[in-house]
């Protein structure tokens, strides 16, 4: 046991997760070819017990531990990532609502999520999806609530959702509101996504829908951390994991027809491979500690976040792109996991807040102090 890792007492639960994900690694590659969002996967995951061991305990779950969450969504990340993006943004919109609303509106949906509807967060914009707790689109009052007409992109299972978290600007202040997929929601093709393909991704488009005053959560009152936050990074340092664990099944099996030896043996492979591990292996423990501060609730955990994500999805890309060179053609075929594995490692960078913007962050925090 590592005093980071999952409590001994959860082990259990990543030992579930860690039987799902070997099965999801044997319908990831259909998956990514037929764009199909894995609903099965996920309700596999449901079936498991996993989606309600993380609720908070008031509510009828475990309140799992962040420790135990970040070593199971990086196990489902390594074995099919599209599941695993998509199961990360289900728990994160639905406990998100049942930690952000009134009372009753918080047991409706601890009810919804552990009767098995499906949650998704219609956050990023077109206009700016890296700006996505900064809402631009307005809604305006109407009875019952206010009403949006505007559009969100990028909506991992937008079309398997029962329910979804929105923001909007209510009097310019942006505002989370828990939205039921109804007729006058549509989700428009906005064209495949080149990796995690089978996330579902779709443009979101709010005709005058009723945003409902009883399903407005209501200003947070304190800090706590979000299973989105806490998840995303784990989610590129699993398909690190996969990039490295097909690099070594192919260098091990492929002969050098020159030297008559397996490719392992080629100095420089072996010496990249020892630098990316080893930054995997730092990315990994700092984003353990990353989850360690959200056990705690620690107001360092905002930070921490940004930090892990832009360690671990430059560590995936990296680990992705050496696979590719350990596997030349190969690795280049459509048959091959590699070239797959390469494509979901670039999701991790786009995806929000991205490494650029992390980056930014991250700096601006840093000049601010030395100036201070
Ligand atoms: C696989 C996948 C799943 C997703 N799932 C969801 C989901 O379920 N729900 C949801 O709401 N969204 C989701 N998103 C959207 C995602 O979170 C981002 O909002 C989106 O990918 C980035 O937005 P954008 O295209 O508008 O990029 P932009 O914000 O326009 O960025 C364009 C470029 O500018 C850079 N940039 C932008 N702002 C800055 C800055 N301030 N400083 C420095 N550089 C900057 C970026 O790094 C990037 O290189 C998903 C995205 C992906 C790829």
């Amino acid at each position: 046991m590592h005093p980071l890792g999952p409590p001994p007492e959860e082990q259990h639960w990543v030992d579930t997760a860690a039987e799902l994900a070997r099965e999801f690694a044997k319908t990831a590659a259909a998956y990514d070819e037929s764009t199909d969002v894995p609903l099965a996967n996920l309700e596999a995951l449901h079936t498991s017990g996993l989606d309600r061991a993380l609720l908070p305990r008031e509510f009828g779950g475990e309140d799992l531990s962040y420790r135990s969450y970040g070593e199971i969504v990086r196990l489902l990340a390594a074995g099919c990532p599209s599941t695993a993006c998509i199961w990360v943004m289900h728990v994160g919109a639905a406990i998100g609502l049942v930690q952000m609303s009134a009372p009753e509106s918080a047991r409706f949906y601890a009810d919804e999520y552990i009767a098995g509807r499906r949650f998704a967060n219609a956050l990023s914009e077109p206009s700016g999806g890296n700006l996505f707790l900064l809402p631009q689109q307005h809604a305006q009052p109407a009875a019952g609530g206010f009403r949006l007409s505007g559009a969100k992109r990028f909506t991992s299972g937008c079309e398997i959702a029962d329910h979804f978290l929105v923001n909007v600007l209510i009097d310019d202040t942006p505002t989370f509101f828990g939205v039921p997929a109804d007729e006058t929601i549509k989700y428009l093709p906005i064209g495949d996504t080149m990796g995690l393909r089978a996330n579902g991704s779709r443009l979101v488009e709010f005709r005058d829908t009723l945003l409902r005053s009883e399903r407005r959560c209501p200003p947070s009152t304190g800090h706590r951390p979000n299973r989105i936050g806490g998840g995303i990074a784990f989610l590129s340092l699993g398909v690190a994991d996969a990039a490295i664990a097909a690099l070594i099944e192919h260098a091990r099996t492929r002969t050098i027809p020159t030297t008559g030896q397996p490719l392992a043996t080629m100095q420089w492979l072996r010496f990249d491979l020892a630098d990316v591990h080893s930054r995997l292996e730092a990315a990994g423990m700092y984003a353990r500690h990353m989850t360690w501060l959200a056990d705690q609730n620690d107001l360092e955990f905002n930070p921490a976040t940004m930090r892990a994500k832009l360690l671990a999805n430059q560590v995936a890309v990296d680990a992705a792109q050496l696979a590719l060179k350990a596997g030349g053609g190969s690795g280049y075929l459509s048959t091959s996991p590699i070239q797959r594995i390469l494509r979901d490692a670039y999701a991790g960078w786009v995806m929000a807040y991205s490494v650029e913007v992390c980056r930014d962050r991250l700096s601006a925090d840093l000049f601010e102090d030395s100036n201070a």
